[in-house]
C-alpha cells in the first residue's frame, strides 16, 4: 500500500488524455534513449564534464557553459522546454532501480477515494490530497519511460520542476518589484515621497537586482539544456534555491514597502507571501538541494584525488598528470596559482567583477580540496561545512551567470545594458 498526492493528475480529465501523455512521455524517453551515449573514458582518468558547476568544483571553469549567454528562446525550443521528460541520461547512467513509473488514472479498480484536501498555508487552487492504492492492476501502456527506470524518470521530472521555479518565479518577482514601486513613488510620509529616502531605494534595488540575477539563472540554464547539455542538475538544483530564496525575500521587502498596507490582504502581496513558502520545501527541500549541490560537486572532486592517489602508486605511469599537479600546487603554495582569467568572456565594463568571480572560484578548488583531505568519506556528516560549500558554489554560479547576461547586454546595446551591468558590479561585489 502506498500513497501518492494526486497534484501531478489534476489536470488530466479521461483516458484519452492520459493515453495521449502516455505516448508523449514515452516517445521523449525512446527519444533519450537515441541519444548517443557518453564512451566510457578508457582509464581511470577523473570525469570530464561540461557542466560548470561540476567543474568549479576543481577549481576550474569551463567558460563555454555560460559564455556568450544564451539567445532567447524560439516557440520550437520553449515547446521542448515544456516537454515532461528531457533527454537527461548521464546522470543517472550508472544508477540502477527496480522501481517503475507509471501513470495511475483515476477509473483504475480497487483504489480508495480520493481524501479530503488538505487544509494548506497557501496553493490552494491546487488539489493536495491522499489516495491508496492496494493490489492495483496497472496496464504495461501506464509505464512511463522502461521498467525499473523510474527513479530516472523521477529524478527527470524534479529536474525540469526545478529550473522551471527559477522561470516562474521571476515573473512573481517582477510583480511585486512593480507593487512595491507604485506605491513608493505615490506614498507621501514626513513631507517626501517615500522612494526618495534612502531605505526604500536599498530595498528596491536589491529587489531588482535578485529579481535579475534569478532571472539570468532562468535563461542561461534553459538556453543551454536546448543548445544540448545533459549535464545540468546541480545548475537545476541551484536555480531552485536560489529562486525560492529570492523571491521569499523580495515578496517580504515588497510587503514592508507598502507598510501596514502590505499586511491587508486586499493589497494582494499576502497571498503572494503564503503561496510562496511551499517553493523552499517541495521538489526537495533547499536544505537538502544545498547538501545535494555540495555533495556531488565534492564526489566530483574527490575521484579526481582518487585518481591522483593512485597515479602516485604507478608513478612511471603517469608522470605527466603527477608533474601537472605538482606544479599547480606548488605554485599555489608561494601564491601564485592560477587563476581563471574571464576577462576574455565579459565586456570590459565588468572586468573588475569578473576578477573577483575569477578570484572566487581560484579559492574554492582548494577549500573544497582541503575539506576533502581533512574529513576524507566523513565530509558527508559537516553539514555545518558543507552548506558554506553549496552557497559558496551558488554564489559563484549566480555571479558568472549575471557577468554573461549584462556583457551580452552590453555588447547588443540594448537599452538597459548600463542598468545590467550596475546590477552585476553590485552582485559580484556583494558575494564575492
Ligand atoms: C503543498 C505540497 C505539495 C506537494 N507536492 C508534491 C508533489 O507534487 N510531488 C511530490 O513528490 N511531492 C510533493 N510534496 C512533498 C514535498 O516534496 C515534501 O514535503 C518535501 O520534499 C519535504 O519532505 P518531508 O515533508 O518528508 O520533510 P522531511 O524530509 O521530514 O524534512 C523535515 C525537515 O528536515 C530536514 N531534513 C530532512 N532530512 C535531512 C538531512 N538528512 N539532513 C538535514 N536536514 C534534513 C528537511 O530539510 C526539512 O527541513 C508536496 C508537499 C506539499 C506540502
Amino acid at each position: 500500500m502506498f500513497k501518492l498526492s494526486l497534484q501531478a493528475l489534476g489536470n488530466i480529465k479521461n483516458e484519452a488524455q492520459v493515453l495521449h501523455l502516455v505516448k508523449r512521455v514515452n516517445a521523449r524517453a525512446l527519444a533519450t534513449a537515441a541519444q548517443p551515449k557518453v564512451e566510457k573514458a578508457k582509464d581511470n582518468a577523473p570525469k570530464e564534464s561540461r557542466s560548470f558547476m561540476l567543474n568549479l568544483f576543481r577549481g576550474v571553469v569551463e567558460p563555454a557553459q555560460v559564455f556568450p549567454y544564451p539567445e532567447v528562446l524560439t516557440p520550437e525550443q520553449t515547446d521542448t522546454l515544456n516537454m515532461l521528460i528531457d533527454p537527461v541520461t548521464k546522470f543517472f547512467e550508472e544508477r540502477k532501480s527496480t522501481r517503475s513509473a507509471v501513470l495511475l488514472s483515476k477509473g483504475l479498480s480497487a483504489a480508495s477515494p480520493a481524501g479530503p484536501p488538505e487544509k494548506k498555508m497557501g496553493i490552494k487552487a491546487s488539489n493536495t490530497t491522499s489516495v491508496y492504492y492496494e493490489d492495483v492492476k496497472i496496464p504495461v501502456e501506464n509505464v512511463l519511460g522502461e521498467i525499473g527506470e523510474g527513479f530516472k524518470v523521477a529524478m527527470n521530472i524534479l529536474n525540469n520542476g526545478r529550473f522551471g521555479m527559477a522561470a516562474a518565479l521571476s515573473g512573481t518577482m517582477r510583480t511585486v518589484t512593480r507593487k512595491a514601486v507604485e506605491h513608493a513613488t505615490s506614498r507621501i510620509q514626513f513631507g517626501r515621497r517615500i522612494d526618495s529616502y534612502g531605505t526604500i531605494q536599498e530595498k528596491l534595488a536589491r529587489m531588482a537586482m535578485l529579481h535579475y540575477v534569478t532571472e539570468s539563472i532562468a535563461y542561461c540554464l534553459s538556453g543551454n539544456m536546448d543548445s544540448g547539455s545533459v549535464d545540468y542538475h546541480l545548475e537545476a538544483a541551484i536555480s531552485k534555491v536560489f529562486a525560492s530564496e529570492a523571491a521569499w525575500y523580495v515578496t517580504d521587502e515588497a510587503i514592508q514597502i507598502l507598510g501596514g498596507m502590505g499586511f491587508m490582504r486586499d493589497t494582494g502581496l499576502e497571498v503572494v507571501l503564503r503561496d510562496l513558502r511551499i517553493f523552499r520545501i517541495f521538489e526537495g527541500t533547499n536544505d537538502i538541494l544545498r547538501l545535494f549541490v555540495a555533495l556531488t560537486g565534492i564526489q566530483f572532486a574527490g575521484s579526481h584525488l582518487r585518481e591522483l592517489q593512485k597515479a602516485f602508486k604507478q608513478p612511471a605511469a603517469h608522470l605527466s598528470l603527477i608533474l601537472g599537479e605538482v606544479t599547480k600546487r606548488g605554485l599555489r603554495s608561494v601564491g601564485m596559482g592560477a587563476t581563471p582569467n574571464l576577462s576574455n568572456h565579459v565586456h570590459p565594463d565588468l572586468n573588475a567583477s569578473a576578477a573577483l568571480a575569477a578570484r572566487s572560484v581560484a579559492l574554492f578548488g582548494p577549500a573544497v580540496e582541503g575539506l576533502l583531505v581533512k574529513y576524507g568519506r566523513g565530509i558527508i556528516d559537516q553539514q555545518f561545512l558543507l552548506n558554506r560549500v553549496a552557497q559558496s558554489a551558488i554564489d559563484i554560479y549566480a555571479m558568472v551567470v549575471a557577468l554573461s547576461r549584462a556583457t551580452r547586454s552590453l555588447q547588443a546595446g540594448l537599452p538597459s545594458a548600463k542598468h545590467e551591468a550596475l546590477m552585476t558590479k553590485v552582485w559580484c561585489s556583494e558575494v564575492s
